[in-house]
């Protein structure tokens, strides 16, 4: 490909709506075009690399087995409507009509559409198990699409559906697609993507993975054992109390707090200290808006997730009212009044001496003993793990907070859409059984991002080998000097002949803009052809990587350049 006809731009200043290194370079090196809110098109260099890594990804899905497939964008309501989730699901699933007035929606995951392809084949026990897979694109009305092709709303997703008999074969399965992702990762240049235990959701109890890539601009924070190899998703890391009772419990008593809400301030009234004090954080439910209050260790923050979870519905931050019955800032544990939903956290499991509100204005407690003064109350986690906190696995204080980029995940999902959907299987004893299922998913965008995150620097991305729009960037300089354009020429014919992926910048155009651009377009060998090195008898081999830098005489060139790929 010559330089000189590649369609879309490059350009040195950082556009100032690009939040993350990705963005920006990936923006500035011509690779991709906004087109509406988390809506993109790419150019050349982008789409070489995501077709490479979904090459990547085809051959590991076919060496576990997996049968590409492709299911459509567009689906009709009904198949959602048999798992329920064209209820379930929120604005994130465009819904539309279409001419007969029919309800239909844009594909946002295939679970449904995976169920319907193989109903019917899977009538069988002989027939399992298996995978089916596609490479293709899904639609999600992100309500906050952000940071380039991390979070955006049309993307390509990699998604595979695993059918199982047994739990015991799933299991199996889903290791085998672990190892495959280890490969995968490795292979487009991220070896460093970690597996983490994920929250599964709603659906409680079944096992999943998030595959991580650490980093400061990741959305996820990963909590990460430092003494063990215990790695999980804040969201499903749980919380462990070792609280032990160092001094006897005095009594329950009210005390003034005059103009005292944050736990902070009554903390620092009373002189005592917020891991002593017990704090109330309270939601409502999104149907009703009934209120649901949480009591947690004051110096905790409620986890959402886990919230949700253990209720079964969704949940906002309440407003509350004046007359709702609850006095901000003043909410405690003791005599607390009203119809609402009261949880406690794991945390105040046995404490004593504790501070709280005492549900009136201006007025805590201090002396609670949890045990003693709270009539048979049920503790759950509810609050999220801490920077320096217990491991639940190894039990050590050596928990570290890290921030990640989910490029994946896995998940064991059971039953759930065979038996929404009624598919079985009639086993061997002539029972009819649901299949069991396994998902796995990849988006090919935010992978291409994530690892110019990884290999980027102030210039442009330094793109791995494997996903390299091109091999070799060939850089003419001065091309209107004969002897350069003929030899740059001659090289560039060659290195195609030997099958050499090849961007040829045969511009007439300054070596600083050629060399600038080259550093944009990140690929991994660069070949310098100037006046000045032929009269050195010489071209110029250079990593992008700055690993290596060559003179190489012109007659063995071409063998040199062969030797660095
Ligand atoms: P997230 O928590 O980041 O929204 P998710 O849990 O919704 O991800 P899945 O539905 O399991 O993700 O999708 C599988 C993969 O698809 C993710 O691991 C991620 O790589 C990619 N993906 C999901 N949503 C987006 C998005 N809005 N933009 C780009 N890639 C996405
Ligand atoms: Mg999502």
């Amino acid at each position: 490909m010559k330089l000189s006809k590649l369609v879309g731009e490059r350009f040195k200043e950082k556009p100032s709506d690009c939040v993350v290194e990705s963005h920006a370079l990936m923006v500035r090196g011509g690779y991709m075009k906004y087109v509406a809110s988390g809506i993109y098109s790419s150019y050349m260099p982008l789409k070489r690399i995501t077709r490479k890594i979904e090459n990547i990804l085809r051959e590991e899905m076919d060496k576990i087995d997996g049968q590409e497939v492709q299911f459509p964008v567009v689906m009709p309501a009904t198949i959602w409507q048999e798992s329920g989730r064209y209820e379930a699901i929120g604005k994130e699933m465009v819904r539309f009509n279409d001419r007969n007035n029919s309800p239909h929606v844009l594909g946002m995951t295939h679970e449904e559409a995976a169920v319907h392809l193989v109903r019917e084949y899977g009538q069988t026990y002989n027939n399992y198990p298996f995978m089916i897979y596609q490479i293709q694109t899904k639609f999600r009305d992100e309500a906050r699409p952000k940071a380039g092709l991390m979070r955006v709303r049309e993307f390509t997703m990699k998604d595979a559906y695993s059918f199982h008999t047994s739990q015991q074969d799933l299991e199996e399965y889903y290791d085998k697609c672990h190892k495959a992702y280890e490969r995968i990762f490795e292979r487009v240049g991220v070896p460093g993507v970690i597996s983490v235990a994920s929250d599964s959701g709603m659906m409680g109890g079944n096992i999943s993975h998030e595959f991580m890539l650490l980093s400061d601009i990741g959305e996820d924070s990963i909590a990460i054992c430092s003494e063990c190899d215990y790695r999980a998703n804040m969201e499903a890391a749980e919380n462990i109390n070792d609280y032990v009772r160092t001094s006897p419990s005095e009594e329950l008593t009210l005390v003034h707090t005059p103009n005292k809400h944050t736990i902070e301030e009554v903390c620092s009234f009373l002189n005592s200290s917020e891991r002593n004090s017990c704090k109330a954080v309270v939601y409502q439910r999104n149907s009703d808006d009934k209120y649901i209050v949480l009591f947690l260790r004051g110096d905790l923050e409620a986890n959402e997730t886990k919230l949700t979870n253990y209720l079964g519905f969704d949940i906002h931050p309440a407003t509350i009212t004046e007359d709702c019955g609850l006095n901000a800032g003043f909410i405690g544990p003791v005599k607390l009044e009203g119809d609402f939903i009261v949880l406690y956290d794991n945390s105040l499991k046995n404490m004593n001496n504790v501070v709280c509100g005492a549900n009136v204005i201006d007025y805590h407690y201090t002396g609670l003993d949890v045990s003693r003064d709270l009539n048979s109350v049920e503790f759950h986690d509810f609050a999220k793990i801490q920077e320096g906190g217990i491991c639940p696995k190894c039990g050590k204080h050596a928990i570290k907070i890290s921030r990640g980029i989910e490029v994946g995940n896995i998940f064991q999902l059971g039953t759930k859409y065979t038996k929404s959907m009624q598919m079985t299987y009639v086993d061997s004893d002539g029972n009819s059984q649901y299949p069991i299922m396994g998902c796995y998913g990849i988006g090919v965008g935010r992978l291409a991002a994530s690892i110019c995150e990884a290999h980027h620097d102030d210039y442009g991305p330094i793109w791995p080998k494997a996903i390299a729009p091109y091999q070799v960037h060939l850089c003419a300089v001065r091309s209107d000097n004969q002897e350069v354009k003929e030899l740059a020429d001659k090289l560039y014919e060659e290195l195609q002949n030997k099958g050499v992926e090849v961007i040829y910048d045969d511009r007439d155009v300054s070596a600083g803009i050629m060399f600038s651009d080259a550093d944009l377009l990140g690929v991994p060998v660069r070949v310098i052809v100037s006046p000045r090195n032929i009269k050195q008898g010489v071209v110029e081999i250079v990593a992008r990587d700055k690993s290596f830098s060559e003179s190489a005489p012109i007659d063995t060139a071409l063998n040199d350049i062969m030797k660095r790929l």
